[in-house]
């Protein structure tokens, strides 16, 4: 998630309402669906991590053997889920898939409620 401002403002002079004054004069924002619509649709609770990385502390398969458990910067079981997402199944199995031991430590730390370990079980019969 991005948060991004409107164009330059401020109204620190005598609160009167000054644009252009410090940065953009113009925003313009693109957006690019690129798949993310069917994504989300197959995935959606995926999409409510918010990155805090409770999951990977806990998981005892990233403690033990780091990095390789995961997705480039996405580490742990999350990364596994969005290799699937991001690139298929070959990377998703290279990222751990069946590395994983579905202990689901990860899942009953996450606070957004992301089901990981089921995420990764119903992975391995795609
Ligand atoms: S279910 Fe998998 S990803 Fe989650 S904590 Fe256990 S080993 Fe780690
Ligand atoms: S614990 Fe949940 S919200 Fe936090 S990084 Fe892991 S999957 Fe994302």
């Amino acid at each position: 998630m991005n948060v991004i401002s409107s164009p330059s403002k401020t109204a620190d002079i005598e609160q009167i309402l000054l644009k252009d004054m410090y940065g953009a004069r113009r925003v313009v924002l693109i957006l690019l669906d690129n798949g993310r619509r069917k994504a989300i649709k197959e995935n959606g609770e995926c999409f409510l991590c918010i990155g805090c990385g409770s999951c990977i502390v806990t998981c005892p398969i990233y403690t033990t053997i780091g990095y390789e458990f995961g997705y480039k910067r996405h580490l742990g079981g999350r990364g596994v889920i969005l290799s699937s997402i991001i690139e298929g199944n070959k990377s998703c199995f290279d990222s751990g898939l069946f590395t994983c031991t579905l202990c689901g430590l990860c899942t009953v730390e996450c606070p957004m409620g992301i089901k990981i370990n089921q995420f990764i079980n119903k992975l391995r019969y795609k």
